[in-house]
């Protein structure tokens, strides 16, 4: 089984997670359009401020996905792409 996320902040991270530790035969891959991986939002302000340093806003690096063999694409995926 192969599952496809669109989006890959908090939502779709945490999502592709808890499937590849509920499941970890099933193929996850997530298409998010940001050049990010997951980073917080809720400390933005902080970071425009200069009190927050760009390292301390991500949530999941490089590393987090590959140790949980989750496919990242940092690529924007439209709504009526066929998936196969
Ligand atoms: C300044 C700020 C402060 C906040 N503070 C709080 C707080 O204190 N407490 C709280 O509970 N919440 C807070 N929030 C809200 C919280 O950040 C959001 O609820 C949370 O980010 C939602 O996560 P999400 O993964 O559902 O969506 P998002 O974070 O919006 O992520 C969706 C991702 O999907 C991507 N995407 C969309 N369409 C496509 C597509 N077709 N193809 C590929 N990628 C796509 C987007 O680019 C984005 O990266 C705050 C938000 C902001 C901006």
């Amino acid at each position: 089984m192969r599952v496809v996320i669109l989006g890959g902040n908090v939502a779709g991270s945490n999502a592709a997670d808890i499937i590849k530790k509920e499941n970890p035969k099933v193929e996850v891959e997530i298409f998010g359009e940001e050049s990010y991986f997951n980073y917080s939002r809720v400390k933005l302000p902080a970071f425009l401020c200069g009190r927050v340093q760009e390292d301390d806003l991500v949530s999941c690096n490089a590393q987090w996905y590959q140790s949980r063999k989750i496919k990242f694409n940092h690529t924007s995926i439209s709504h009526n792409l066929e998936l196969h």
